[in-house]
């Protein structure tokens, strides 16, 4: 690139050393590396949605405040229509969330070692960003974090129970008093709910300031469908129509969610297993030489590789066809891999490739 055209095309200063975000997209045979499901949809559901999808009027603009899927998503979670919101994928929901509450003059923090997105969002919508940090078991430690909101007054508190990547919840006593605190807007992300068994949701309805934010991406098995919502009062959702594109959401997501929702049970019939393979995947990995193992009521386990370096044993891994993520170079999170919870013959996968490597 030339002087010139380099000039012309200045980017964003205060983005200089911001990478894109994004894990490695690998063709390997197991890939356990971004917490997708391991089965896909039930047929039926592909059968419904193609039917669905035929009678779509595509040469129209999709309806734009998506009213039966408002609906439909509401009476899923047991809410009110204005209580909830749709986008593409949670990561957009969180995006719009700090395009209508964060921006320039204000502030964010986040708990760290935490879902990274949460920074990368609040980077981009040009917003400070204030890192506080988890204990180093990961727990948060409520009194510490309500002390550095009350010093730090950010207009964002973000939390995320359970927590990627360390699959810990957050009590609910501790969201709550975080919630007396937080001076602003509280995100908690809650993209594991079903997969710990427990939504704090209901706290949006004691705190107008709290956001629910939940994705199809995981228990649904639908992360190619790019659907995320939020559960909160109508005065968060008044805020986010304003910075909301018109017509964000396709008629094609919109016929996938209408769909997914009408077939919510046979879809999160994996959650169960996917529990219970999570279970028996944290047994296998705690009593590993050389493994330390963390509980996670999550879809993945994060553990640290106590004598062989973690980015050589994500290498070896890689080398056996097991794709996994590299932490090691999160703060907090040294010499830590995240395993994606996948079919017991994946994990089983899995665990020789991880015996291989740590020799
Ligand atoms: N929140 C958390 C904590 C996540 O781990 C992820 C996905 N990895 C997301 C949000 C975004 O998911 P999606 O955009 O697919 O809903």
């Amino acid at each position: 690139m030339s002087e010139e055209v380099r000039e012309r095309l200045a980017s964003r200063p205060d983005l200089d050393d911001l990478v894109a975000y994004g894990a490695p997209q690998l063709d390997v045979s197991v890939r356990l590396n971004t917490n997708e499901s391991p089965y896909p949809p039930p047929p039926a559901f592909m059968e419904a949605l193609a039917r669905h999808v035929a009678g779509l009027e595509l040469n129209r603009y999709p309806d734009r405040g998506f009213r039966d899927l408002r609906e439909a998503l509401a009476a899923h979670v047991g809410t009110l229509t204005e209580r909830v919101w749709a986008a593409n994928g949670s990561n957009e929901i969180i995006l719009q969330l700090v395009q209508a509450f964060g921006g320039p003059e204000r502030k964010a923090m986040t708990f760290g070692p935490t879902y990274e997105m949460h920074s990368h969002i609040t980077r981009v919508c040009g917003t400070r960003l204030i890192r506080a940090r988890r204990n180093p078991d990961f727990t948060m430690d409520a009194e510490a974090s309500v002390n550095a909101i009350r010093v730090g007054t950010p207009d964002i508190v973000f939390l995320c129970s359970p927590n990627n990547p360390t699959g810990n919840t957050i009590p609910e006593e501790d969201v709550a008093a975080i919630c007396e605190a937080a001076p602003g807007l509280v995100i908690l992300d809650e993209a594991y709910a079903e997969f710990s068994g427990a939504s704090l949701w209901r706290l949006v309805e004691d705190y107008e300031h709290l956001v629910s934010v939940r994705t199809f991406s995981k228990a649904f098995r639908l992360a190619g469908a790019r659907i995320g919502y939020l559960i909160a009062q109508p005065r968060v959702i008044e805020e986010v129509l304003k910075v909301r594109l018109p017509y964000h959401l396709s008629s094609l997501t919109q016929a996938a969610g209408l769909t997914a929702l009408a077939q919510a049970a046979e879809l999160e019939a994996t959650v169960e297993t996917i529990r219970h393979e999570r279970d028996r995947l944290w047994n296998e990995l705690s009593t590993t030489r050389g493994i330390t193992a963390f509980p996670s009521r999550a879809n993945f386990i994060l553990f640290r590789t106590d004598s062989v370096p973690g980015p050589e044993v994500w290498r070896r891994l890689l080398d056996r066809g097991v794709l996994v993520r590299d932490f090691s170079s999160t703060a907090g999170c040294e010499s830590c891999l995240r395993v994606s919870v996948g079919t017991a013959d994946q994990d089983e996968r899995f665990l020789d490739a991880l015996s291989e490597s740590l020799r």
